[in-house]
Order: C-alpha cells, then sequence, then structure tokens
C-alpha cells in the first residue's frame, strides 16, 4: 500500500474500530499541452502525478472522515465542505442509475490543494471507485469519469471540463493521456521521463486566479462568436485557411486554439519518437500563443517561461487557465535544484511572491489499493 492509502486505512480504524472493506487512491494531474481546447471540442494532453488521496471505505451511517483537516461529515448535508465532493459521487451515482447503499468513509491524502493540481478530481476519482468496487457496480473508468464530472459541475458546482476527472481515472505510470474532448476517447501515450533523464518541474506562482472567472467566460464566448462567424460547430472543426475570416479578438483567439490542437497532435507524434527536443519546443510555443494571442498569461507566468529558457529546460509553459496559477518546464534530471534556484532568484528580482516548487513522476490513475 502506498502512503496516504495506509493514512487512510489508519484514519479509518480510528475513527471507526474496525478493519475498512477496501481502500482506493487517485492521483492530481498537470495538463502537458492543449489548453483552452477542451470546451472548443479538441485535444488535451495531461499526465498524472505522482500524489494522491486515498479512500478508505465499509459499511456503515454516511460518516465521512477527512484525516487532512480532522473533520467528520455527514453524507446527507451539503455544507460548501471538502466532503461535498464525496457526497457529489454518491449523488452523481444515484443519477446515473447506480444503486448506492450506506457507507461510511475516511479521506488522506497529499495532493496539494487548490493550487491547479485537481486535488478536486483527485478526490472525486478516488471516491467513484471505491464505491464502484465496494457495491460492486462494474462501471467502467469513463463512465466514472463522467460520474466524477457531474458531481463537480452538478453538486459542488464548479464548471469544468472532463480531462480532469479522465487524467485521474484514465492515466497509466510512465504515460500521458491524449484525450478528444469531443468523442471522449482518450489514449495513453509513453512519457518515460525517467529514460530519457528529464525531470518534469511545477512551479505553483502562487497568483490567486482573481480574474480567472470573467477572463474565462470572456474566452469561451469568443471563442463561440468565432465559430459562429466561420459557421462551425466549434472551432475545432476550423482550419489555418479560415482564420483569414476573422479580425481582432475572434481572430487571436481562434489563432491559438487551432494552432494548439495541431501542437497537442504533434507532441504526442513527438513523445512516440521519443523527440523530447521537438516536445519542449512546441511547450513554448503553446506557451507563446497563450500569452499573445489567448492573453491568459501573467508577468510572473512568463518570468518562470523565461528563466527556463535561460536555464536549459527543454521546453515550459503556463499550464491551466492562466491568470495565475502553474507553470511546468522539463527540465534534465540532475540539473533540477540549480534550476528552480535561478527561477526562485528571477522571482525576487522581479519582487514576486516566493514560488512553490514541485517535482513530479508521470504516474498511475485511480486504483484499488491491495
Ligand atoms: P484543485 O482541484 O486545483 O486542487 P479545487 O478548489 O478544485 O482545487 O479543489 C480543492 C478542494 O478539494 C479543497 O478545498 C477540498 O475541499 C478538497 N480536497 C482536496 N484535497 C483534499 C483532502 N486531502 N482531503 C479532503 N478534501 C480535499
Ligand atoms: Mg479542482
Amino acid at each position: 500500500m502506498r502512503e496516504t492509502e495506509q493514512k487512510a486505512a489508519r484514519a479509518y480504524r480510528e475513527q471507526f474500530g474496525e478493519e475498512p472493506a477496501l481502500v482506493a487512491s487517485a492521483p492530481g494531474r498537470v495538463n502537458l499541452i492543449g489548453e483552452h481546447t477542451d470546451y472548443n471540442g479538441g485535444f488535451v494532453l495531461p499526465c498524472a502525478i505522482d500524489r494522491r488521496i486515498a479512500v478508505a471505505v465499509g459499511a456503515g451511517e454516511g460518516a465521512l472522515y477527512s484525516a487532512d483537516f480532522d473533520q467528520t461529515r455527514q453524507i446527507d448535508e451539503k455544507d460548501s465542505s471538502w466532503a461535498d465532493y464525496p457526497r457529489g459521487v454518491a449523488w452523481a451515482m444515484g443519477e446515473a442509475g447506480h444503486e448506492i447503499g450506506g457507507f461510511r468513509a475516511a479521506f488522506a491524502g497529499d495532493v496539494p490543494l487548490g493550487s491547479g493540481l485537481s486535488s478536486s478530481a483527485a478526490i472525486e476519482a478516488a471516491t467513484a471507485l471505491a464505491l464502484d468496487a465496494f457495491f460492486g457496480l462494474g462501471v467502467g473508468r469513463t463512465d466514472l469519469a463522467i460520474i466524477c464530472q457531474r458531481a463537480e459541475n452538478d453538486y459542488v458546482g464548479v464548471g469544468s471540463g472532463i480531462m480532469d476527472q479522465y487524467a485521474s481515472l484514465l492515466c497509466e505510470a510512465g504515460a500521458a493521456l491524449l484525450v478528444d474532448c469531443r468523442s471522449l476517447e482518450a489514449e495513453s501515450v509513453p512519457l518515460d521521463l525517467q529514460a530519457a533523464s528529464l525531470a518534469l518541474v511545477v512551479c505553483d506562482t502562487r497568483v490567486e486566479r482573481g480574474l480567472a472567472d470573467t477572463g474565462y467566460n470572456d474566452r469561451r464566448a469568443t471563442c463561440e462568436r468565432a465559430a459562429r462567424m466561420l459557421g462551425v460547430e466549434e472551432l475545432r472543426d476550423a482550419t489555418e485557411g479560415d482564420l483569414d475570416l476573422l479580425s481582432g479578438a475572434e481572430l487571436k483567439r481562434a489563432r491559438h486554439v487551432v494552432s494548439e490542437n495541431a501542437r497537442v497532435l504533434e507532441a504526442v507524434e513527438a513523445l512516440r519518437d521519443w523527440d523530447f527536443e521537438e516536445f519542449g519546443r512546441l511547450m513554448y510555443a503553446s506557451h507563446a500563443s497563450l500569452r499573445d494571442d489567448y492573453e491568459v498569461s501573467t508577468l510572473e507566468l512568463d518570468t518562470f517561461v523565461k528563466a527556463a529558457e535561460q536555464h536549459g529546460a527543454r521546453g515550459a509553459r503556463l499550464t491551466g487557465a492562466g491568470f495565475g496559477g502553474c507553470a511546468i518546464a522539463l527540465v534534465p534530471q540532475d540539473e533540477t535544484a540549480a534550476f528552480t534556484n535561478a527561477c526562485e532568484q528571477a522571482f525576487a528580482k522581479s519582487e514576486f511572491e516566493e514560488p512553490a516548487f514541485y517535482e513530479f513522476v508521470p504516474a498511475a490513475g485511480a486504483e484499488l489499493a491491495d
């Protein structure tokens, strides 16, 4: 058992005085490339990270315990706390027609929360897989992901695409996941960073994503307008040639979406060819497009990517919606300490908030613990 899984099992024993029936865990994720493409029916390429949330489940009357918050909540009262995520999953399973009986659960995890690494999808996916096994439902992984998305969208009330839940449930160790956000087909793509002597470094700029909601809604609306002007269902269907018909904001936003979708597919080819030079180049190009055409970067994110370029990163880009949050870089394994130092100095020089750095390995999706 992983450490987080042991912790959840221990919490269950301490809270409820007996062994759990089973333990499951699920990871957070980062998106490697393919930003603001999901709601345009396009492609994304996330990978799961080696930070997880675990849940221990057994028969009982609906008590939910979080070891990290040291709180007990009941399953049946929505209260805008962490417990709304497992509640939402149980609710969405019922909505999908699956019989959920009584259960109790204890949670423990180490996904940094609220940093854009999708701790919310991790707790949802762990809960969904555990309940599926505990009640013997036999729901497939993609349907579990849709149930989790429903929990987040309609129960917790946070609008989001399918990427996070897909990544948490479908990723494989040492691989990224190509997701077609229109057909919802997903495919593993090899990403053995260890063998390539590369590290995946994440920089959390710790900038509150203040403008995120307005900015996000504005970009979405502009994309829908651009699609209407081109007479296509979604920008996924637009070609480079179509862009000549647009101008102003519609042109810039659509140019990002069209070029970013192409970059995701090229990035997948690069990974299949083991060509990390090319993969890195595409990451930098993605960032430039998000900065110049989509206009969702910040000075902090740009500073990180610039420092990455100057200090030997193969590629770097903002990840997530932008307006703050995280950026990623692919860095030679034996240079990560010097790399993060150089980035820290660049931030200090600009008098930015001190960033947090993480190093992740592309990890397995949700699993039942043995
Ligand atoms: P992100 O998904 O980017 O981490 P969100 O705001 O979507 O940020 O989700 C964070 C929320 O998920 C937390 O506020 C908490 O309610 C829940 N959560 C995250 N980690 C845990 C945990 N270890 N135990 C219980 N709940 C958690
Ligand atoms: Mg989230």
